[in-house]
This record gives structure tokens, sequence and C-alpha cells, in this order.
């Protein structure tokens, strides 16, 4: 039989992050970071404190040792508060941590695993380039070997966190010649490092997580720098990323979850016509197609989570929770839109920034189109 229970942990970290959130994050304030494009780094230490950060990793390295399934429904929770203080925690936990787990070395973990599970370092993810976005094969950014390192030249784009990262996470050629996902290594460059030069992208929404442009001008990076083994960087970043799509899933659905329920309230205070919007069954049934939606998102996450923490091979499964929770999260803000309409328009709303940083989720991390390739070839 399948049990759909939750464990007393698993329910008291959801109730320590509602407790938390509720006082840190009101809606009040999750207006205000959006009006002035304040992320939440703020927040890191104390995430840490909560254990959030280290869920997934072992006691040896400062985390807690639990499941996937802890740390999905843990973000799917923070989303119904804030989808940018879920994503912070998949930014550091995959894009960081799990980069280390998964091909760092003994002693890089050691070096590097407590800070971020403490929310004293961050690490960005500097994968995309101008001529390199879906297809990241495309990569053209360069490491050429020098005494004692490497120098790296190139230029990267829409790099979420660069600007406030303590190191990029960044795959770059180290075989001259080679093309497509041959002889590219990963290195973990210091945000600091001589060389490096950014400017901060405009954009629709998600202001919650700064994006930049990102040039290397010959940025010398020592020896020890190189994330796994030389030549096999793609190799890397593929084995890491169904960590991130599980987390993207947990976050879109928490935060569908939230859209459905700030949808239903208006729809029962509403009154127009001299009763209220639910009284209408194309109203009812609107908000029916939204929560059976959330539903499905959450039952393919949830398999997803227990499939990670069984170490199982979930290819398929990552790339069809990231579709189905991100285009739920916009199918809800769309049809929640419709139903708040000028309420929802105005910028006092957290309908509005829900739909228009939703936009981003369906082509961010891996476009569904792209999506939707993976699971086809696994079929
Ligand atoms: C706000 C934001 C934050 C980001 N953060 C990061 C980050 O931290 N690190 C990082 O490395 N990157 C980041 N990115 C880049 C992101 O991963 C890319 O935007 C994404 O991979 C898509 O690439 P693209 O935008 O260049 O679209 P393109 O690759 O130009 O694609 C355009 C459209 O064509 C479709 N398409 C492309 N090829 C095919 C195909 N073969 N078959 C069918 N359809 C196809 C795509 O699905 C898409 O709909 C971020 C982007 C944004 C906007």
């Amino acid at each position: 039989m399948i049990d759909f229970s939750l464990t007393d942990d698993q329910l008291q970290m959801m109730e320590a992050v509602d407790r938390y959130l509720s006082h840190r994050l009101p809606p009040s304030e999750v207006l205000r970071r959006d009006a002035t494009h304040t992320p939440p780094y703020d927040l890191l230490p104390e995430l840490g404190d909560l254990g959030i950060l280290g869920i997934p990793f072992n006691p040896e390295h400062g985390g807690l040792g639990e499941n996937w399934m802890t740390l999905a429904l843990v973000q799917e929770r923070m989303a119904r508060h804030a989808y940018f203080a879920a994503s912070i925690v998949s930014r550091v936990v995959a894009f960081g941590g799990m980069s280390l787990m998964t091909y760092g070395s003994e002693e890089q973990r050691a070096k590097y695993l407590p800070e971020l599970i403490g929310g004293r370092a961050l690490f960005a993810l500097a994968l995309s380039e101008p001529q390199a976005g879906s297809d990241a094969t495309g990569i053209t950014t360069r490491a050429e070997r020098v005494d004692g390192g490497w120098h790296i030249i190139g230029r990267k784009t829409w790099i979420s966190d660069a600007d406030r990262a303590t190191h990029l996470v960044l795959p770059a050629r180290t075989e001259k010649g080679a093309t497509g996902s041959r002889g590219v290594s990963v290195f973990l460059v210091p945000r600091h490092s001589a060389g490096i030069n950014m400017t901060t992208l405009n954009k629709v929404g998600n202001h919650c997580m700064p994006s930049y442009d990102v040039g290397l001008d010959d940025v010398f990076v020592s020896d020890d720098a190189m994330l796994g083994t030389e030549g096999d960087g793609f190799k890397h970043i593929l084995s890491t990323l169904h960590f991130s799509r599980s987390s993207m899933a947990a976050a879109a659905t928490g935060c569908a979850q939230s859209v459905v329920e700030m949808a239903l309230a208006h729809a029962k205070e509403r009154i127009q016509f001299g009763k209220p919007l639910f009284a209408n069954q194309v109203i009812r049934h609107r908000l029916a197609d939204m929560q059976m939606r959330v539903d499905q998102s959450r039952l393919s996450v949830y398999h997803l989570a227990w499939m990670l923490s069984e170490g199982m091979d979930c290819k398929r499964q990552a790339a069809q929770a990231k579709i189905i929770a991100t285009e739920t999260l916009q199918f809800v803000t769309d049809h929640g839109m419709q139903i708040l309409a000028s309420a929802g328009y105005s910028m006092d709303s957290p309908m509005q920034r829900i739909w228009r940083d939703a936009r981003l989720y369906s082509y961010g991390e891996g476009s569904n189109e792209i999506q939707r390739e993976l699971v086809s070839r696994e079929l």
C-alpha cells in the first residue's frame, strides 16, 4: 500500500517554516521586497540556523541527513509565503551543495559545504552564454592552462545571484578545438577574482533574484578550483539538474496552492449582481480546475522526491515534475488574474507579482520544450 502520511519531524519542520516566514516575510514585506528589488540574502544565515539549507546533507558536513521528500515539503511550504524564499534554498542546495556532493572532492566538500549549509556562502551556476541558452553545449567560454592554474576568457549571461555569490560554478572549454559536450570542465571561480565584470539585467519579474551579465577577462583560477574531472564538465552539470528541477517543482506547487487560496478567498468575498463571485458555476469550476491541477502537480513532486530519496534514476520524472508544476503555476495565475480582475492587476496585489514571476519558470532551468524532449527520449 502507498503511504501518503508525513512523519512528525516533517510536520514540525513545516510548522517551523510557517512560524518563521509569517513573521519574517509577511505579505507586505514580500511586496516591499519585490518593489525595491531586495533579494533574500539576509535570510540565508537564519535559514542556516533553522537547518533548512542542510536538509539533504550528512550531519558530518553540518546537514540534517533528511531525505528529498522533507526538502520538497519544506520548499512547497516556503513558496506559499514567497517563491523567492524557496528558490534561494534551491540554488544553495542544488547549485551549491549537490554540485559538491555529486562531483566535488572530499577537500572541497569539507571546505565549502558547512559554509553553504550555514548560509555563509552562495554559489551561482554560470552556464548560459549569449549564444548558448537551451543548447548549453554551444558554450565558447574557454579556460587556458597557465602556470599553477587556468585563465578563463568569455562571457556568461542571465546568471542569478552572480554579484552576491561567493563563487561561480562555471563550465568552460578546456580542450582546444572540442565542440558540443566534449572538452568542458567546471570551475569554482571566486566572485571577486580579478578580470570579472558584471552588469545587472532588467527584467519583468523575479525582482528578488537579480540576474547579471558576467564578463570574464583573463580570470586566473588555481588548479584546485576545478570541480570534478577535467573534460567531464557536461556530465557533471547534467548529473545535478534533477535536484534543481525537483526543488523548482516543489516551490512552483506551493506557490500555485497560495494562488488558489487567494482566488478562492476573493471569489467568496467579492459581491457582484448581489451575490459572491463563487455563486457562479463558471467561477467555481475554474477554481476546481485550478485545485485539481495543483494536486496533480503535488503528486508528481512527491513521487520525484521519493525516487530521489531512494537513489533511483529519475531523469524523466524530474523533467515531468518541472513541466507539470511550472505549467500549473502559469495556469492558476492566469485564472487567478481573471477571477481577481482589477483587484489582481493592482501593483499592491500579490497576484500580479506571482503572475509576472511565473512566466519565467517554463523556460528557466531548461525550457519545457527541452524537458519534453528529455521525457520523449526516456519513453
Ligand atoms: C531570470 C532568469 C534567470 C536565469 N538564471 C540563470 C542562471 O542562474 N544560470 C544560468 O546558467 N542560466 C540562467 N538563465 C538562463 C536560462 O537557463 C535560459 O534562459 C534558458 O536555458 C533558455 O535559453 P534562452 O533564453 O537563450 O532561449 P533559447 O534557447 O533561445 O530558446 C528560445 C525558445 O526556443 C525553444 N527551443 C530552443 N531549442 C529548441 C528545440 N530544439 N526544440 C524545441 N524548442 C526549442 C526554447 O524552449 C524557447 O522556448 C536565466 C534566465 C532568466 C531569464
